[in-house]
């Protein structure tokens, strides 16, 4: 607490110009609130910090000694107006300074050290790049070459994982046995792509992988309640995923499609075992008041982020 953040911003048009992020507020301010956690779905708990609101899973927290991992709401942050308040999206309405202070907030919050964040720069896509310390700061206080990026993968130590959603899945790999994970941004696009099976036939390479081992969670994101489309998305659904049970037919030529459904599906194809895909079951523009909801906001909505990192120290006891 109190301690500053200094941070090179190398954006373009603003080379070379030094940041100092101050931790504003009042020395203490923090600390004098106790964390409360509170369940909120399957597996999911809220994580209560003075105004600050995070989610961790409880399928992650239990592999704590060796991975940190928190997705973020939309509350206890600096930002106003439609990115009110913990907008994490520096290509969304808000300023730099606010997102910058916001992430800091974060981070200071869940244990996160803000100088080892990496950042995917999304286009709903399928590209999953492995990365390491040599990618740290990329897109955050630094410039990126991991554009085009929608999955991120480690198994180095200490490197913070990011993506962005507002309705799209974010969906947290983990296997314990050789310590790996992968962090991916599925909205439908995404989803349509096979970025999940992507990642998995990328993770297989790794020696010792064992798909029978892996930890995987679908986070807050858009419910079949809420996910709409049209003819046009459903038929391109339904070329790949020909299961009547992702679908249902709602009136005028719309259908609802069960986004997580199709994701677990490609899991357990790819060796995962039932019992360890987990799905929050919350839906961000149902829980739009605790959630940046693009479609419950209409467009003009902040961005969410998740979070994730395989920890320096990882011993783990059997006892
Ligand atoms: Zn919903």
């Amino acid at each position: 607490m109190g301690e500053q953040l200094t941070l090179v911003n190398d954006q373009p048009g603003r080379m070379g110009e030094q940041l100092t992020l101050v931790n504003n507020q009042p020395p203490g301010k923090r600390n004098a609130h106790l964390k409360t956690k509170e369940k909120i779905g399957n597996g999911t708990v809220l994580v209560t910090d003075g105004d600050l609101r995070y989610i961790e899973f409880e399928c992650l927290t239990e592999y704590g000694d060796m991975l940190a991992h928190c997705m973020s709401t939309r509350s206890g942050g600096f930002s106003t107006g439609e990115c009110s308040s913990l907008n994490l999206g520096f290509n969304r309405n808000d300023s730099r300074d606010n997102v910058l202070r916001n992430f800091q907030l974060l981070c200071d919050s869940a244990a996160f050290d803000a100088n080892s964040l990496v950042l995917t720069n999304q286009v709903h896509g399928n590209i999953v790049r492995n990365v390491d310390k040599s990618d740290i700061g990329k897109g955050f206080c630094r410039e990126s070459d991991l554009t085009g990026v929608d999955g991120l993968m480690t198994q180095a130590k200490g490197v913070t994982m990011v993506t962005f959603h507002a309705d799209c899945i974010p969906v947290f790999l983990f296997e314990p046995g050789i310590k790996a994970a992968a962090l991916l941004h599925s909205g439908w696009r995404g989803t349509l792509k096979s970025i999940v099976k992507q990642a998995l036939e990328q993770m297989a390479q790794l020696p010792g992988f064992h798909a029978d081992r892996l930890i995987a969670v679908m986070g807050p994101s858009i419910g079949s309640c809420c996910f709409e489309v049209g003819e046009d998305v459903y038929s391109l659904f339904n070329a790949k995923h020909q299961n009547a049970a992702f679908y249902e037919a709602i009136q005028d030529g719309k259908w609802r499609i069960d986004l997580h459904g199709i994701i677990k599906s490609e899991m357990i194809e790819k060796g995962l075992r039932e019992e360890n895909v987990h799905n929050s079951g919350i839906c961000t523009k149902c829980r739009n008041d605790l959630f940046f909801s693009y479609r419950g906001d209409n467009g003009k909505t902040g961005s969410l982020a998740a979070f994730m990192q395989l920890k320096q120290t990882a011993v783990r006891s059997s006892i």
